[in-house]
């Protein structure tokens, strides 16, 4: 790393981490073209994550409307005697008040204020996107060319720089890594107010601090995102194990295929655990519907504990045809528990934002907006049968409703 850049992250750590008292009208001198807001509700708001778990109040919140805006703002924190907290804030679905600032002034990225964005580059097959534009938007701006970024969350309503301060991963990871390794370029605010721009070629250490850099390494105002063609449909399919070794040995085996041709593997690999009949009350559960409820106990489970592996297939109408035939295909190779097949075939678009779908039934009886204690794990192979035994089999001792998610990651993506 060179020394330039360890001496920007060192001043930077310096803004965020020393919160003294800070003066309004200092920061009301600063003339925003956007709007720095003193509104209960505004730092009420931001006060707060989806976690639920956390409040710690700022003293103003600042709805940019352009990267000057928050140039202007870091550049007074660096230069002020006393230094005060700035944060970025995306969507605020964190869930540790990551993205809040105390006695200092939250940056609010989304949202109805933000500036315009999204411009397509058809001929290059890149999309570039303001910081705090949220996935499911960019969606609809690169589906118009029809074109979507490769790899995404399982949830949309996330902002594109909060999921590449972090990694951003789903079940299409395996074979185009994480968000973060889908990402050509960065407008990066540096920790003095610098406004850079950062690549593989460009300020490259500024570039890979701040991908997965926790929003530590500067603020993100523009993320040029890695596009693909945007496949029309997906046949979107569950299979139950009662065994983990077979469940994960099956996992293990369709992320192995990733180099392979489109026709010979699948798109999505994702799981989940099923320690007990509440899953047909979770929030992921909408895909088995009332005609088909899952009955845990009607499989001879190990230890009563299912495993359920999520798979997709991404096709384009004019394939429709050979779609069965290759799906089959795929399936014959796995040892799932016979005829417990659960498949659904959807647009792509309707695929990707199947979360919100979930959303919208727990929000409708008030159980969105809840504490979310969560926790998310890298595992080693070597240790992940004892996991299951210690924790699937163990500790959640059949009492948790909540979803699990289990799925393999290349560690080379
Ligand atoms: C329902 C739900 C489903 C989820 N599903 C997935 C999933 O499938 N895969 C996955 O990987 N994650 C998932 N997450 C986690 C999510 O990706 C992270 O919590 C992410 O940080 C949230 O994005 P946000 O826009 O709400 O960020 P915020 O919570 O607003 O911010 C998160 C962090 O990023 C920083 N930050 C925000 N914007 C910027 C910026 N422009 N520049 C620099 N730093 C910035 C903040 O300061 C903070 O440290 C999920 C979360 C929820 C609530």
């Amino acid at each position: 790393m060179s020394s330039k850049l360890l001496l920007t992250l060192a001043i930077f750590r310096v803004i965020l981490t020393v919160g003294l008292s800070l003066d309004p009208t200092e920061l009301l001198r600063l003339g925003f073209d956007g709007q720095l807001s003193f509104e209960p509700s505004d730092v009420e708001t931001a006060s707060k994550d989806f976690g639920g778990l956390q409040r710690t109040e700022s003293v103003a919140v600042l709805h940019p409307s352009s990267a000057e805006d928050i140039v202007r703002l870091v550049k007074a924190a660096y230069e002020s005697t006393h230094g005060f907290s700035v944060s970025a804030r995306g969507h605020g679905h964190s869930i540790n008040g990551q993205a809040t600032a105390t006695n200092g002034v939250v940056i609010q990225m989304s949202g109805s204020r933000k500036p315009a964005s999204a411009i397509v580059s058809e001929k290059l097959m890149y999309v570039d996107v303001w910081g705090g534009e949220l996935w499911v938007d960019v969606l609809r701006s690169t589906i118009e060319y029809g074109l979507a970024p490769k790899s995404w969350t399982d949830y949309l309503y996330l902002s594109v720089g909060g999921t590449i301060s972090n990694a951003g991963i789903s079940g299409q990871a395996f074979n185009h890594g994480p968000q973060i390794s889908n990402v050509y370029e960065l407008d990066v605010i540096t920790g003095k107010g610098e406004l850079l721009t950062c690549s593989e070629e460009e300020n490259s250490d500024l570039y890979h601090a701040v991908l997965g850099g926790l929003g530590q390494f500067g603020i993100i105002t523009r993320a040029r995102i890695a596009l693909e063609r945007a496949p029309q449909r997906v046949r979107w399919i569950r299979v139950l194990y009662s065994n983990f070794s077979g469940f994960t040995e099956d996992q293990e085996y369709l992320i192995s295929l990733h180099g392979q041709e489109d026709t010979q593997k699948f798109d999505y690999v994702e799981g989940f655990v099923i320690v007990d009949e509440g899953l047909i009350n979770n929030w992921r559960s909408s895909f088995f519907s009332s005609n088909n409820p899952l009955k845990v106990s009607s499989f001879n489970a190990e230890g009563g504990v299912l495993y359920c592996l999520e798979i997709a297939k991404n096709y384009q109408e004019s394939n429709a045809l050979s779609i069965d035939q290759e799906v089959e295909d795929l399936l014959k190779k796995l040892n799932f528990i016979p005829g417990s097949i659960f498949a659904t075939d959807l647009p792509y678009v309707d695929f990707l934002d199947r979360v919100h779908k979930a959303e919208l039934k727990l929000r409708s009886k008030g159980l969105w907006d809840v504490p979310h204690p969560w926790l998310n794990l890298f595992v080693p192979k070597s240790r992940i049968a004892d996991f299951d035994q210690g924790v699937f089999k163990g500790i959640l001792g059949k009492k948790t409703s909540g979803p699990i998610l289990i799925y393999p990651m290349n560690k080379n993506k």
